[in-house]
């Protein structure tokens, strides 16, 4: 089988490693460390199987433009894509569907907007209604702090047109729990569970990033609770999407939160999480590509199966991210890195200079995973590895997974 991965980050780079134990991958635009990256868009390339990586084409409507060719794809169609493009519509449909969330209402003016933050508790968050790179989020026990970041939002200073409408709940506590569900329209199968740290700083302390690592299994996760997730998150809500007529056939992520009253909803994604792909995709034991052919021809028949190895990713990214990032440092010590045991480097913001040398071009350069016997060692590798690996301004947060040590 011919795969084609579209993205260029390290969740496709470990897409295109996990699958191609069993097919042929090719990645677009990919990047030059991720093999068989080629500059051709996708609608140029022809493949068995079509896999989107990033929400941005997804919400897009990339599935659908390539369906409407003939291609088989795995990754939803714009229509539901849009439970990640509009944090809006996923809570509407999130109530439709009884699933358990936060509290909240949706703006567009200020007014309206501070009185529903009278109302709330001790903890505020305000969310773009739209994309923004998993940067839109803002998380805070100061009142003010809330409102002047609605005002920014809602002037579209700050995120352009996805903050022009914004999302307000109130704050929940407890700890977060990610789970990938493999959808084929009809049905949802559950990847393994992974756990992610979203703070750019130790400790949960500074702003929300795209991820700075993961670990996986994730041992206060048990089949149980998987169990409750997909009963009471995943299947109802893919019940209500197609009762929307939304043919939904690829990821669905739900991220949750443990709080006292019970798992509750933070949101959906519509793709495979990053990083969480880092560690779950090299835990995977089956076909991956069988699996998401089966689910992109609307019938799952694999049951996924998971290695007892323990699975590590510690990103290693720019100074100044997210905020500022600082691009173009030459990256060394690549080598040393992936030749510790266990490890692989999924690659992300990297590019070659003219000269040929690989210089920083994004704010997340690698994924560096360990996949060890226990998660004490991997975690340990993953370190080893990321310190191993160089840039001018090099930022790491090094606290990924360090619970479970202490455990
Ligand atoms: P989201 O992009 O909606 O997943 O939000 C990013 C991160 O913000 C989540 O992983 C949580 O850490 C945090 N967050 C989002 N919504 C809430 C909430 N209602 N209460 C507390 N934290 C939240």
């Amino acid at each position: 089988m011919k795969v084609c991965v579209v993205g260029g980050g390290a969740r496709e780079h470990a897409l295109a490693v996990a699958l191609s134990r069993t097919a042929d991958v090719v990645v677009t635009p990919g990047n030059p460390l991720i093999p068989g990256s080629t500059p051709a868009p996708p609608e140029e390339i022809e493949a068995d199987l079509f896999v989107i990586g990033p929400e941005a084409p997804l919400v897009d409507g990339l599935a659908d433009r390539l369906r409407a060719r003939g291609d088989l794809v795995f990754g939803p169609g714009a229509d539901g894509a849009h439970l990640e493009g509009s944090k809006a519509w996923m809570k509407e449909l999130a109530a439709r569907a009884d699933v358990p969330t936060a509290r909240h209402g949706t703006f567009t003016d200020q007014a309206p907007a501070d009185a529903f933050l009278d109302t709330l508790g001790d903890l505020f968050v305000v969310k773009t209604d739209g994309l923004a790179a998993g940067k839109g989020v803002l998380v805070t026990t100061s009142r003010s702090e809330a409102s002047e970041a609605v005002a920014g939002y809602l002037s579209g200073d700050r995120f352009g047109d996805a903050g022009r409408t914004v999302v307000i709940e109130e704050g929940m506590v407890g700890p977060e729990l990610s789970l990938l569900a493999i959808c084929d329209g009809q049905t949802a199968v559950a990847l393994a569970p992974a756990q992610d740290f979203k703070r750019v700083g130790a400790g949960d302390t500074g702003p929300n990033t795209g991820g700075m690592g993961a670990y996986s299994p994730v041992p206060m996760i048990d089949d149980d609770l998987v169990g409750i997730v997909m009963d009471r998150f995943v299947e109802p809500t893919l019940a209500t999407l197609r009762a929307d007529d939304i043919d939904y056939r690829g990821v669905l992520y739900a991220g949750l939160m443990l709080t006292p009253e019970g798992p509750k909803l933070v949101e959906y994604n519509v793709r495979f999480g990053d990083p969480e792909s880092q560690v779950v995709l090299p835990r995977y034991a089956g076909d991956l590509a069988a699996l998401l052919a089966e689910a992109a021809s609307g019938h799952i028949e694999s049951t996924p199966t998971f290695v007892d190895d323990a699975a590590v990713t510690v990103v290693c990214a720019v100074e100044g991210y997210p905020t500022s990032p600082r691009l173009g440092d030459p990256i060394e010590g690549l080598e040393a890195a992936g030749a510790v045991e266990g490890v692989t480097l999924y690659s992300a913001g990297v590019a070659r200079s003219e000269s040929g040398q690989l210089v920083t071009a994004g704010g997340r350069v690698l994924a560096v995973t360990a996949v060890s016997p226990d998660l004490v060692t991997a975690r340990r590798r993953a370190y080893e590895a990321a310190d191993l690996v160089t840039w001018s301004g090099k930022l790491v947060r090094s606290d990924i997974a360090a619970a479970v040590e202490r455990s």
